[in-house]
């Protein structure tokens, strides 16, 4: 019997079968599913090209059609289905230069990473190995479908990639492919560095880091890696044990806090990090120093956007300053903060306006706002209109 996930997907392998072409489940599911792993994502593997895929269903969305990918919809859930393709040349390193369709599976699973990333599943649950994957997944070994070296030139990219699975996965690296991940390591120069961030925040995010980073280290790969390679000292200040963190975000926070000669704008300009990444990171770092220095304080609390608890908590205990902040804990502390947001707040610019009618308008409103808006947050202050107006005549803004 085959798990939910599949069960579900199994009518679009059906559909185009009946359409006479070959349909199987490839990849991360296929190789999760034997692992007896929660499954991700399924991806499917086709003969039918991308245009008959689009005449065949009728939700499909082209995400990436000159690769051969399109996404289709089927019972509210998403499906990439991918027409079977080898790659031309990867000139650029980036990209391959060409794809070409081809009608047969086994030339589609051979252009694939690792023996344990190349199999497929039929609908039936049949499971095409041509390359050892299974016995791989048994040994828990990582190796590359072919010769090493030329897989790692072709996409060095695949060099992250193994890293990232023996921190996901737990699995050591086959000595081959290790040895080739040591000769080729200086291509990874030549990706665009987008690539390289999205699979180093998968390793990192990985139950096995510890053991992911003595392969980064042993591999040499962390000597390649920008900012890493002009401060190597950096891997090794990394507290150990690591423990595994969610993004890219809350690495750069820890980098930072770790060696603050490094800026967060240098992260994020060097790794072309999102705005996101960028306001993560940035409020993640506020959040230790404040907890720093003044604990668990409700203003830290209140900055502090709740989508980021978590990783707040990873990072305390990942700095090892404190083992007991919870979820919980943390969020039934901002619940019972006097205000949520500055719109709670029982004053705002037009009563500061009414209590100074003469004054020139400038950075002091803000300023005396915020002034109040902390001083509401640590219960300095109670948030009635009459209190705080009250409590600025005995604290007046500086007009200038
Ligand atoms: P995850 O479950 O973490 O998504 P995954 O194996 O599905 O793992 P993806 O990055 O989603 O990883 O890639 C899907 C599949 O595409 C892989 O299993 C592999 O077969 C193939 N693949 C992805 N990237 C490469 C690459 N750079 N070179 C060769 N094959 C690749
Ligand atoms: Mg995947």
């Amino acid at each position: 019997m085959l798990p939910q996930p599949f069960k579900k997907a199994k009518p679009i392998i059906r559909k185009i079968e009946q359409h006479g072409c070959k349909a199987y489940f490839v990849g991360g599911c296929v190789r999760d599913y034997l692992l007896q792993r929660e499954i991700g994502d399924i991806d499917i593997a086709t003969s039918a090209s991308p245009e008959e895929i689009k005449q065949i269903f009728t939700k499909v969305i082209p995400v990436g059609i000159e690769h051969g990918t399109v996404i289709v919809r089927h019972d509210h859930q998403s499906y990439e289905v991918t027409t079977f393709r080898i790659d031309g040349n990867y000139s650029d390193q980036r990209h391959p230069d060409s794809v070409t369709f081809i009608d047969r599976i086994d030339e589609d699973l051979r252009r694939r990473d690792f023996t344990i990333n190349a199999l497929a599943m039929d609908g039936n649950g049949y499971i095409l190995d041509l390359f050892e994957g299974q016995k791989d997944l048994r040994d828990k070994l990582i190796r590359t479908v072919g010769n090493a070296a030329d897989r790692f030139q072709e996409d060095p990219l695949r060099i992250i990639r193994a890293l990232r699975f023996t921190s996901r996965l737990g699995f050591t690296i086959h000595p081959e492919t290790m040895e080739a991940m040591i000769n080729v390591k200086s291509s990874i120069q030549s990706l665009a560095v987008e690539r390289i961030q999205s699979e180093l925040a998968k390793f990192f995010s990985g139950p096995h880091i510890n053991q992911g980073l003595d392969y980064l280290k042993k591999s040499g790969v962390y000597t390649e890696l920008p900012i890493i390679k002009d401060n190597l000292q950096l891997i090794y200040m990394l507290p150990k044990p690591m423990i595994p963190l969610h993004s890219f975000g809350e690495l750069i926070a820890l980098m930072y806090y770790l060696d603050d000669s490094i800026t967060i704008t240098d992260w994020v300009k060097q790794w072309k990090c999102s705005n996101k990444t960028k306001e993560e990171a940035l409020q993640l770092n506020t959040a230790i120093k404040d907890y720093i220095t003044f604990g668990l304080h409700p203003w830290l609390i209140y900055k502090l956007n709740e989508k980021y608890f978590e990783g707040f908590i990873r990072l305390i205990q990942c700095i090892k300053l404190n083992g007991d902040l919870s979820l919980q804990g943390l969020k039934d502390k901002a619940e019972t903060l006097p205000i949520q947001s500055k719109n709670d707040l029982a004053f705002n610019g037009y009563d500061l306006i009414d209590l100074f009618p003469e004054a020139e308008k400038g950075p002091w409103m803000q300023e005396t706002l915020h002034k109040i808006e902390k001083a509401v947050v640590t219960g300095k202050l109670e948030n009635y209109n009459e209190t705080i107006k009250e409590w600025i005549k005995w604290n007046p803004p500086e007009i200038n």
